[in-house]
């Protein structure tokens, strides 16, 4: 699960990067609506959390843009206080939820995961496969009831696999969704992270389809 941040404020940018990660997600930031609109387009991003009142290019432009072109990733837009004009501009623009400055990183947190549950069709926040369950609120994982301890790489493909279960979901875009842009991935190769996986959860739960890419079996 990979979010896009563009804020410019250094400060605050610096605050919700520490929330997400905290989250287990990876994040790239732009501090800018030029590149925010270049990381939007050319980037596979869970979430977006956009702020306004960006140099370059302004934030609802960068958001139409994306519209216009096809992007629909879920966007959280970031407002003034009062801003109501402007919070019914941005969903207007179609973004799907906002957040009015300040706000506390547990809310943003929150309606991330609730926004990228949501876009997935997943109201609920736990997801039931067999003995295995993933609160994707908490980021807990249990097997059979027992609590399964994972490094972030190892959640983030998970829950890429799980909010996805029964889809095929090939290697390139699951490395899309793991890693942030700046991430040294050498290490941490997609087969590496599976097999490590595999030995936590049990070896039935992720199916390897061949020459295609890797699978969450949806029943059980
Ligand atoms: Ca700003």
């Amino acid at each position: 699960m990979r979010i896009l941040l563009v804020e410019d404020h250094d400060a605050l940018a610096g605050q919700v990067s520490a929330a997400l990660a905290e989250a287990l997600f990876a994040v790239d930031r732009a501090a800018d609506g030029e590149e925010a609109q270049h990381l939007g387009e050319t980037g596979a991003y869970d979430a977006v959390v956009l702020d306004l009142g960006l140099p370059v290019v302004d934030g609802l432009t960068v958001l139409r843009r994306w519209r216009a072109g096809g992007r629909t990733m879920p966007v959280l837009i970031l407002t003034a206080r009062d801003g109501w004009a402007e919070k019914v501009e941005g969903l207007n623009a179609g973004a799907d939820d906002y957040l009015a400055k300040p706000f506390a990183m547990g809310e943003l947190v929150a309606r991330l995961k609730a926004l990228i549950r949501r876009s997935h069709g997943h109201a609920h926040p736990e997801l039931a496969f067999g003995d295995l369950r993933i609160d994707t609120a908490a980021a807990r994982v249990t097997v059979a009831g027992q609590g399964v301890k994972l490094t972030a790489l190892e959640f983030r493909l998970l829950a890429v696999l799980a909010h996805r279960a029964g889809e095929v979901v090939s290697k390139t875009e699951l490395t899309e969704h793991l890693y942030a842009q700046d991430f040294d991935r050498d290490s941490n190769t997609l087969e590496v992270i599976v097999g490590r996986l595999r030995r936590k959860l049990g070896d039935g739960v992720i199916e390897t389809v061949r020459g295609q890419g890797y699978r969450l079996a949806a029943g059980g």
